[in-house]
Parts: C-alpha cells; sequence; structure tokens
C-alpha cells in the first residue's frame, strides 16, 4: 500500500516523486516509457527542439542543478533535454522510486477504504491512498484517419512515438502530414538531407523565427548568475516565459510605431512575436490583422514562388491565435528543388497505399512517412484510463461536455486524485516547467497538511468546481483563441466530437492562477471537503 502513487515520469512527475520522498512517505512513480523524460522521451523525432529559452525551462528547485548543468544553445535539441531529465535522475536517484514500462489501464476508487486501486497492463495490481496523474497535457498522439493506411509498404511514424533506434532519411522519399509545430520542426530538418520531401498541408499555421545559437562561455557565465533573476522575471510574466505584452495598442500607434515594434520582435530570439507584441492582437481582430498582415509579407519575401507562398499563409485565422510554431529556415524549404507542398485542401489524401500516398493529382511515392498530426490534448491521457471515483462515476463520462475542476488540480467526485497540468490548469497554458513546479509544490504542500492534521481525505466540492469552471470561461472571454480551431479547444480533426470546442487551458495568466491556489492554501484548502475518516 502506498502513501502516494505518480503516474508519469516526465518533467512534473520526476519532481513529484522527489518532493514526496523528502517528506518521507512512500511514493512510486509509474511510467509507460522504459525511462524519464516524458514529452522529451517520446518526441525524439528529427528537429525537436525548445522553443523556450533553455535557461527559462529547466527545474529552478535545485541550486546545485543550476550550478551544475550547462545549456549548450539558447533552444536546446530533445536530445540534450533528455540528457537532462537523466542528469536530475541520476543525480536524486530518482528511478530508485519509478516502475518503467507499465501503463496504468485503470484507477478505481475504493469508498470504504479510502484508497485508489490501480491496474497495470503488466496485471500488476496497487494500491494508494493519493494518485497524482502527471501525465502530460501533449502525450495522447491522435493518428489520422486515412483510408489504407494500414496497408503503406514503407516506414512509418507519429512524430510523438518516434522510435529510439535512429530512422534513416538521407537520400529517402519522405512525406510528413501535419504543419503545427511539431511538423514545422521535422520539415526544416528532414528537407536537408531527405532525397524528396512532400509536405501534406491543409492548414498552414503563422510561423515565425526561433534565432537560435549556441551559448558563448561568457553568456553562460552571465546565464548562471542570473538564475534568480530570469525565474523571477518569468514568474511575473503571464505565461511564464521571459517575453510579456506590450502595454501599448496596436491600434492606437502609428502604422510606423507599429511596424518598428513587428520589425524588432521578428529579428529576435523566441516566442517575444507572440508574446511580447501589443497588448490587444490577442483580442482585438482588426489590430490582430496588422500583425497577421505583417508576418504574410515575411512569408512572400522569404518564399521565392508566389503561389507556392500564398498557400503557406493561413487565411482562416490570425497570427497568434494558435500556438505560432517557432522556426528556423522554415521558409526557404520551399525554394528547395527536392520540395514539395501539396496542398490538402485543394488536393486532399484520397488513400494512403502500399507505395505512397494517393491525391486527385496522382501517387506520391515514399519511403517514409511522418505524421505530425498532433494529440488528444491535455484530457486524452486521462481519457485513456479508465479513471472511476465515487459510486462508479466515470471521469471521460463527468467531462462528456468538457471538463470541469477546481483550479485545475481536484475533481469532485474523485477524491485523493490531483491532477498536475491538468485541464483547466494554469500550466497547460505556459512555459511548463515554471508552472510544473507550482503545481508539484501545491501538491505537495496539500499532502503534508493533511498528514499533518490528521486528514486522509480531500475533494473538491461541486461549488467550488463550478465556480472555477466559470471563472476558467470568464477570463477565456474575449480571446481570439476561443474563436479558433486549435487543441487549446480540443480541436484535433482526427477525433471524436472534432466539431465540439472544448477550451482546455487556463487563459487567466500564471501570477492570477499562484495567487489564487496559495489564497485557497492559507484558507485550510477552502472550496476542498476535508475529512478524517477512514
Ligand atoms: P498540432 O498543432 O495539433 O498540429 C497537427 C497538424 O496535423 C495540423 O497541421 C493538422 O492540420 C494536421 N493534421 C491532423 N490530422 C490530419 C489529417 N487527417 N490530414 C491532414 N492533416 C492533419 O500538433 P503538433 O504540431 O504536434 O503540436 C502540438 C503542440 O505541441 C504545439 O502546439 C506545442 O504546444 C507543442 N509542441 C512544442 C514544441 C516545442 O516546445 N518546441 C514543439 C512541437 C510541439 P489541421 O490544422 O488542418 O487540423
Amino acid at each position: 500500500m502506498l502513501d502516494v502513487a505518480v503516474i508519469g515520469a516526465g518533467m512534473s512527475g520526476m519532481y513529484q516523486i522527489y518532493k514526496l520522498r523528502e517528506l518521507g512517505l512512500a511514493v512510486q512513480g509509474f511510467e509507460a516509457g522504459t525511462d524519464v523524460g516524458g514529452t522529451w522521451y517520446w518526441n525524439r523525432y528529427p528537429g525537436a527542439r525548445f522553443d523556450s529559452e533553455s535557461y527559462s525551462y529547466g527545474y529552478s528547485f535545485s541550486k546545485e542543478v543550476l550550478a551544475e548543468w550547462s545549456w549548450s544553445e539558447h533552444f536546446a535539441p530533445q536530445p540534450e533535454t533528455l540528457r537532462y531529465c537523466n542528469f536530475v535522475a541520476d543525480k536524486f536517484n530518482l528511478r530508485d522510486n519509478i516502475t518503467f514500462g507499465t501503463r496504468l489501464l485503470a484507477a478505481h476508487y475504493e469508498v470504504e477504504a479510502n484508497n485508489w486501486l490501480l491496474h497495470f497492463d503488466n496485471h500488476e495490481v496497487i494500491r494508494t491512498r493519493f494518485l497524482v496523474t502527471a501525465v502530460g497535457p501533449l502525450s495522447a498522439p491522435v493518428l489520422p484517419k486515412l483510408p489504407g493506411l494500414d496497408t503503406f509498404g514503407g516506414e512509418v511514424h507519429h512524430t510523438g512515438l518516434w522510435p529510439k533506434e535512429e530512422v534513416a532519411i538521407a537520400g529517402r522519399r519522405v512525406g510528413v502530414i501535419g504543419t503545427g509545430a511539431t511538423g514545422v520542426q521535422v520539415i526544416q530538418e528532414v528537407a536537408k538531407t531527405a532525397a524528396h520531401l512532400t509536405v501534406f498541408q491543409r492548414t498552414p499555421n503563422w510561423c515565425a523565427p526561433l534565432h537560435n545559437r549556441p551559448i558563448s562561455e561568457a553568456e553562460q557565465i552571465q546565464i548562471k548568475a542570473s538564475y534568480d533573476a530570469i525565474f523571477r522575471k518569468c514568474n511575473a510574466t503571464t505565461n511564464g516565459f521571459l517575453h510579456d505584452a506590450d502595454p501599448r495598442k496596436a491600434l492606437a500607434v502609428s502604422a510606423q510605431e507599429r511596424e518598428a515594434l513587428f520589425e524588432k520582435l521578428y529579428a529576435e530570439p523566441g516566442f517575444g512575436i507572440w508574446l511580447s507584441n501589443f497588448s490587444d492582437v490577442l483580442v482585438d481582430e482588426a489590430a490582430n490583422q496588422t500583425i497577421s498582415r505583417f508576418v504574410a509579407d515575411k512569408i512572400r519575401q522569404r518564399v521565392e514562388d508566389p503561389r507556392t507562398a500564398e498557400k503557406l499563409i493561413p487565411k482562416d485565422h490570425g497570427f497568434g491565435t494558435r500556438r505560432v510554431p517557432m522556426e528556423t529556415r522554415y521558409y526557404e524549404v520551399y525554394n528547395q528543388p527536392n520540395v514539395e507542398l501539396v496542398d490538402l485542401v485543394s488536393t486532399p489524401i484520397e488513400a494512403v497505399t502500399p507505395k505512397g500516398v494517393k491525391t486527385p493529382d496522382g501517387e506520391v511515392p515514399l519511403d517514409l512517412l511522418i505524421l505530425a498530426t498532433g494529440f488528444d490534448a491535455v484530457r486524452g491521457a486521462l481519457d485513456r484510463i479508465d479513471i472511476r471515483g465515487r459510486h462508479g462515476l466515470e471521469l471521460k463520462q463527468k467531462w462528456a461536455d468538457g471538463p470541469v475542476t477546481y483550479l485545475g488540480l481536484g475533481v469532485s467526485g474523485f477524491p485523493n486524485m490531483l491532477t498536475l497540468v491538468g485541464p483547466h490548469n494554469a500550466a497547460t497554458f505556459c512555459n511548463i516547467p515554471r508552472c510544473i513546479e507550482q503545481n508539484v509544490d501545491w501538491v505537495t504542500d496539500v499532502i503534508q497538511y493533511m498528514t499533518r492534521n490528521g486528514y486522509r481525505r480531500i475533494e473538491a466540492t461541486q461549488a467550488a468546481e463550478r465556480e472555477w469552471t466559470d471563472h476558467v470561461f470568464d477570463v477565456a472571454e474575449g480571446l481570439l483563441l476561443t474563436k479558433t480551431r486549435s487543441w487549446f479547444m480540443g480541436l484535433n480533426s482526427n477525433l471524436e466530437n472534432h466539431d465540439k470546442p472544448r477550451l482546455l487551458v487556463y487563459a487567466g495568466g500564471s501570477p492570477r492562477y499562484r495567487e489564487r491556489c496559495e489564497e485557497v492554501a492559507n484558507q485550510g484548502y477552502a472550496g476542498f471537503e476535508l475529512s478524517r475518516g477512514s
């Protein structure tokens, strides 16, 4: 019998295990992969890397880790981040408390005993007092529903399930389906060596330059000396990044002033163009059009063939209303003779054949097909587990019309279950590790508070849950992202209910969220029912 079972050994699970073990609790992590890393373990596709500044992404909780680990680039590639996760796991012997290669199939709450009964795919059955889910917001890959996909004779991989063994790219005929943040990273990498690359694009996205570069020795010294300031800044910004909105409004300044900021941000590294832009561009359609026009012109300048350029310019949504893919010479890829863009709106995929992909224009022969088709976001990894609370209440059923939670951490009807980076939690709309640390610290504190005060059961009240869910919708009111089809709204065309938008994130900002969580804790966990029962 465990005190706490932590499901998942990515960034949040690792830190949660570390913190609970410090309290002297019987904690065990369970991880489907064969090692730590979560996102960085599964997403080993070519070109995967941070879009957050590396030094704003790592854990802040250990001065030793900060001193001993050196990032090599401003935006580190996936192999380096996976090495970082391993470094942290080694340093704190986290693997001693993790069972690898085991996937949680079912978690059922036992009312009388006030336990969770966990069933794993290796037939192991475990009881635990607390269930902490650390399953990740983008960890349930979605495959496209394409006729004949299983008949393809070449190699096929989803980016989120990329094999550990090297996948040959050089000299091969490669197809990529999907042009989100993942697809863009894959495409720009694969185009370097593939004999031929065909990009199957349905909806273009607004991409912006990452401007990555190595960290110099002088910068390294400077970064290590500034960690306190870096984390202070991240914790003060809306989304936990080093970028915060410009208080000016795009429509209140002259065209010249507007262009000057756009040019400056387009030339700067990272998410500045998305997050440090004028304060009205993500809420006001007319303001949004100013930045959309600016970026469209950049695409036209960078892509030589005007028809291809037009295909790459989004027409159905404005800049920044979806997650902005960050790129490195992505648009220039389409000037290469070995790259072809297929617009699926005019030439949809009819079928995948044993030899390749068939459209009305003919068959595109392929050796390797890469599916960058996204995820069942935020709730998908929870939905894929048979989670039942009091009296057999199914979590998936409870959330049939969209998630309802308290603080994105607790759910009424599901006692002693706490969801790190869950739906309607600020961490899902954040530079994730910054908000992971807040989530984990809060969960650790509540478990410590209960242990010290003899409480054995915690459950969000229905009233608190209703109030929080209303608040989640209220703060998102007016944001253009709520009018746009994307994973923020729970939309992926390959899912059931793909036509029903359901807001999955908390968009009120992480400072406000943190304040609210602290307030709740200071009031003895107001909105949660705590009891000393069994
Ligand atoms: P995504 O944004 O959901 O994009 C999926 C892509 O696949 C879209 O272009 C979609 O087109 C296309 N697609 C899906 N099904 C299709 C079908 N049946 N036929 C044709 N096209 C299809 O997923 P993602 O690119 O994996 O990114 C998800 C999130 O992961 C990002 O927004 C970001 O938050 C995170 N991410 C982070 C990093 C980083 O930090 N560096 C890197 C990559 C991803 P439609 O739009 O037409 O549906």
